[in-house]
């Protein structure tokens, strides 16, 4: 299965994404996790998105495109992939679209999950992530069962995004609202867009969106 969840930032993507891994036996590819990633080990593409990155601004197309275009020829995307973050502009929505027939690959649906803006702030500045196995967190709504410990691996050691800021998170929903949302109408014409009810609570968009996919 072939997957895109389209939604602003902290509609849950990553946090709906690893639970569909386990239950289709896909992987997740987020491109944001794949920029930071490069912005840690400091290479080209690193220290090209970094500045970019930390502004809430949107990374060019062409480095993205690239980066999913090599990881979707790897071996463990045979089973099919969650595309989390990406695309994220009609551009690189294009150029996914050429790349997968090149490939020889289908989209099987688009989920769009649906927030209302005003609870995207703090779920974004409540968001954390365990250092050791990335599961991720909230101070309110998503604790490890024991506080302090990862309910998944047991670490100690927790991440905070730099972007996760008041000041950050208005230009990262302005570049949504005016370089993603277009996205919407163009996956509805090619009639694979689903949608989920994301302000609902995680397992019950969880449910959703098998739901959804099993519909059709
Ligand atoms: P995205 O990948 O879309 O940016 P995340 O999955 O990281 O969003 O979720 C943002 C934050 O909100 C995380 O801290 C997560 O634990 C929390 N969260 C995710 N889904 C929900 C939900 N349905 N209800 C409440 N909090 C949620
Ligand atoms: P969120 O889901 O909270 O919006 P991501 O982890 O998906 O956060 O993205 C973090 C940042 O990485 C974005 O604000 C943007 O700068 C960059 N980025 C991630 N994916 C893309 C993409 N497909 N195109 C351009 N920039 C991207
Ligand atoms: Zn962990």
């Amino acid at each position: 299965m072939r997957l895109i969840l389209l939604g602003p930032p902290g509609a849950g993507k990553g946090t709906q994404a690893q639970r569909l891994t386990d239950s289709y036996n896909i992987v997740q590819l987020s491109t944001g996790d794949m920029l930071r990633a490069a912005v840690a080990a400091g290479t080209k593409v690193g220290l090209r998105a970094k500045t970019v990155m930390e502004a809430g601004d949107l990374v060019s197309d062409d480095i993205v495109v690239d980066i999913i275009s090599d990881r979707i020829d790897q071996e463990d995307c045979k089973n099919g992939f969650i595309l989390d973050g990406f695309p994220r502009t009609l551009a690189q929505a294009e150029a996914l679209e050429q790349m997968l027939t090149e490939k020889s690959l289908r989209l099987d649906a688009v989920i769009e999950m649906q927030v209302d803006d005003a609870l995207l702030t703090d779920r974004i500045i409540g968001r954390y992530t365990c250092a050791g196995c990335g599961a991720g967190y909230h101070d309110k709504n998503l604790r490890p069962k024991a506080a302090g410990v990862c309910d998944k691996c047991g670490g100690t050691d927790f991440n905070r995004r730099a972007d996760d800021n008041a000041e950050t998170v208005t230009s990262r929903l302005k570049a949504y609202h005016e370089q993603t949302a277009p996205l919407l109408p163009f996956y509805r014409q090619r009639g694979c867009l689903l949608a989920v009810d994301g302000m609902a609570e995680i397992n019950e968009v969880t449910r959703q969106m098998k739901a959804v996919l099993e519909a059709g």
